[in-house]
């Protein structure tokens, strides 16, 4: 029965040593809860590191005890934890993900040596209990390398992988040194899913600058695979904190609070220690609304929990002693007898007392600088059972996506998140209600067991998508049907395209020339009398005329506008108008003009915009442009728009090579018709071609081909062995 493994840098459990025993106590954060479906059934379990230095002769009695709640342990060193997890992981992937990179970040070589080495222990127990049919979701920046580190020795299983941090821009990604092994390592995964949708920007746009692999639209095409991105927003176990907020203990607690507060209405914060959280901002937008809106001294209270954390590292001590002192200064200068403007704990709250807070606080105050979801501000909405309440929430967090009928505000504004406090305090009831029942459905629906389902389900799917492919790709049993169809039959049409089929891209349109090998794969193609070998493409006729002019291949130029048998001269369609290139050249000159880089190619009935030198994203934004441009004037004009690899060209649409292909296909009975081709226009000729034909694409995107190859290089290997397998039948 194949099973489901999760693994993170930390198992959901608590330990606690007890005069040299070890407890185990199971936490059930959010993401234990979700997961709590999945590897508490069967076979399934969940690998990490149990939270603390464990003494070596109690391992293997704590091993047991953690198999008894499904979970694996792998154990780190004082060394591990030093380096890979507060060096690697906490002082260079957290700041830089979080846009607080700076020149201080230091990218120290042994940090990111033991990252790669836990990275490594994490694998061999995964690899320990894994299984060839086996599904791992994989979750968190600890162990961006592990997808492709399992990949490398279990090709054959499902990786799901889940950041839980943001993904950041390309200009801050591209600052760590090993950027190329940390996305190599994330490939590694099936699935790679993202909370927010401009994660998922952030990362393709980081892999298609820093990695050779084409990507269409959020697919990401590594070698064998399809790799898909998406995002899949986390949501928490609402019903929880739902129940909670109804129950007695709570009750009391809620009872207790009003008693203490009184009129006083209270601002909630919770957040982690951390300068990703804004909290010092959040004092400061405080500390404006008391000294400009004095009416609220006495009235309001911002009641701040702050759950320690990392607080052995400098950084975060200096931010404990920051927001200390800030608090003090606000105190001394507001407070009075019976009232305090800031109730600051710096402590861990049991989680009755955190959900009598949610469900007392008049306004949450949620106004991180930065967060991938931000569990609090969901958590405060599952809370509010009667629906009233406000919540303000910063635009950085993943969650301002979906809870959009927030006050939303930008954290660094102090002025804006003073007024919204203002607003949140005066908001009538009604309006609460109408934006708290709203927020309330969509934590409803989108909670945690969805998210598990729907990630679940989209890695089910892109299994299936990946498979499908495997069986359309040409190798192994494909191919030797294929040539045992072509060595079975006596007359073949066989009809090639040039660029991106029997030769790979180049930058400059002039350097694709045909190399040996090629020139001899297509004589051993043409020693054969039953081949009739004919080259599509979109190039020039004078371009084809002398590299083949002289061979026995029917010549196809300029997608069918020009045609030459073996032996004889080029013809050219005639009765086709070019009166619309003087306009479109006009506008084509205008994009050359904002695109250094482009140029303009002119065929006989085409004009091509190429841009293959233009910078990395810029060509694709103008090419984009210039669609839209030329949208509505190429169909006034007859002409055709076709976006291909590094190009916009624009012909007649009377030309085309389908059209072209089937003049050759009409004129005799070939029992072997075969089409290799790999852009837009070769699209044309799959479609044209009957059904029996033999039509391969040339890449992994969507076509009407019937099978595909990944590049020229295979493409040579196939027509090698169709060669080959004739000349071994006439021996
Ligand atoms: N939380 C907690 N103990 C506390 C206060 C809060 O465990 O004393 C929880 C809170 O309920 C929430 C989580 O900590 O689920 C914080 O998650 P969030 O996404 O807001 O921030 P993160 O700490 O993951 O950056």
């Amino acid at each position: 029965m194949p099973k489901t493994i999760i693994v993170s840098n930390r198992l959901p459990v608590k330990i606690q040593e007890n005069e040299g025993q070890y407890q185990l106590l199971p936490s059930e954060g959010g993401l234990a809860t979700g997961l709590g479906s999945i590897y508490k059934q069967g076979d399934n379990v969940w690998i990490g590191w149990p939270g603390q230095a464990i003494d070596d002769d109690k391992k293997k009695q704590v091993a047991e005890q953690l198999k008894e709640l499904s979970l694996v342990p792998v154990y780190l060193t004082t060394d591990d934890i030093e380096e890979y997890y507060e060096g690697f992981s906490n002082s260079v992937l957290w700041p830089v993900f979080h846009y607080y990179a700076s020149t201080y970040t230091t990218y120290k070589p042994s940090n990111w040596e033991y990252y790669r080495l836990v990275n490594e222990c994490f694998k061999d127990a995964v690899l320990s209990v894994a299984e060839p049919n086996d599904t791992i979701w994989i979750h968190d920046y600890q162990l961006l390398l592990l997808p492709e580190l399992i990949r490398r020795e279990r090709p054959d299983v499902s990786i799901g992988f889940f950041l839980h941090i943001p993904f950041p821009s390309h200009e801050m990604f591209r600052l760590i040194p090993w950027r190329a092994e940390l996305l190599n390592g994330m490939l590694g995964a099936d699935l790679v899913g993202f909370h927010t949708f401009d994660d998922v920007r952030h990362f393709l746009s980081s892999v298609s600058r820093i990695l050779p692999t084409p990507i269409s639209s959020n697919i990401i095409t590594c070698q064998e695979r399809y790799v898909v991105a998406e995002a899949f927003p986390m949501g928490i176990d609402d019903k929880k904190y739902e129940e909670m907020a109804r129950s007695e203990d709570v009750a009391l607690q809620i009872q207790q609070i009003k008693e203490t507060f009184k009129e006083t209405k209270i601002i909630l914060s919770v957040d982690r220690l951390d300068y990703s959280k804004g909290i010092l901002q959040r004092l400061q937008a405080l500390e404006l609304l008391l000294q400009d809106n004095p009416e609220y001294i006495g009235k309001i209270t911002l009641y701040m929990v702050v759950v320690p954390s990392r607080d052995k590292v400098p950084q975060y001590m200096e931010l404990r002693n920051q927001i200390d002192k800030k608090v003090g200064n606000i105190n001394a200068l507001y407070r009075t007898l019976d009232w305090a403007p800031v109730n600051y704990f710096y402590r861990s709250v049991p989680f009755e007392t955190l959900a009598s807070l949610y469900a007392s606080a008049d306004v949450c105050l949620v106004s991180p600088m930065r967060d991938g979801m931000n569990l609090v501000s969901k958590e405060y909405v599952a809370s509010r059972v009667n629906d009233d309440g406000v919540l303000i929430l910063s635009e950085m967090a993943g969650a301002s996506r979906e809870l959009i009928d927030a006050i939303l505000v930008n954290p660094n504004n102090v002025i804006q998140v003073k007024d919204a406090i203002i607003q949140a305090l005066n908001m009538p009831l009604e309006e609460q209600n109408t934006r708290m029942r709203q927020m309330r459905q969509i934590v409803s629906k989108f909670n945690v067991s969805h998210w598990v389902k729907i990630f679940m389900d989209r890695l089910d799917e892109v299994k299936f998508m990946q498979r499908s492919l495997q069986t359309r790709h040409v190798g192994g049993a494909t191919q030797q049907s294929i040539i045992n169809r072509y060595r079975n039959t006596n007359k073949r049409l066989i009809f090639l395209d040039y660029d991106g089929t029997l030769v790979d891209f180049k930058p400059n349109v002039n350097q694709a020339t045909p190399d040996a090998e090629l020139y001899e794969i297509l004589n051993d193609l043409l020693a054969d009398p039953a081949n009739h070998l004919v080259l599509i493409s979109g190039r020039k006729h004078e371009n084809l005329g002398d590299w083949f002019g002289n061979t026995n291949i029917y010549l196809i130029a300029e997608h069918g506008a020009w045609f030459k048998q073996p032996g004889m001269e080029w013809h050219k369609v005639g009765g086709l108008s070019t009166n619309w290139k003087p306009e479109i050249s006009d506008i084509l000159e205008k994009y050359i003009d904002r695109t250094p880089g482009s140029f303009i190619e002119e065929k006989t009935y085409s004009l091509v915009w190429h841009y293959r030198k233009a910078q990395n994203g810029l060509g694709e934004l103008r090419a984009n442009e210039l669609m839209n441009t030329l949208k509505f004037l190429a169909t006034d004009k007859g002409l055709q728009l076709l976006p291909g690899d590094k190009v916009v060209e624009v012909k007649n649409m009377e030309i085309n090579k389908g059209k072209a292909a089937l003049t050759l296909v009409d004129e005799s009975d070939y029992d072997f018709i075969m089409a290799l081709g790999d852009d837009l226009t070769d699209e044309d000729t799959f479609k044209a071609l009957p059904d029996s034909a033999t039509t391969i694409k040339v890449g992994t995107g969507a076509s009407a081909a019937k099978f595909f190859l990944r590049n020229p290089d295979e493409v040579r290997s196939l027509l090698k062995a169709l060669a080959v397998s004739t000349t071994v039948n006439q021996e």
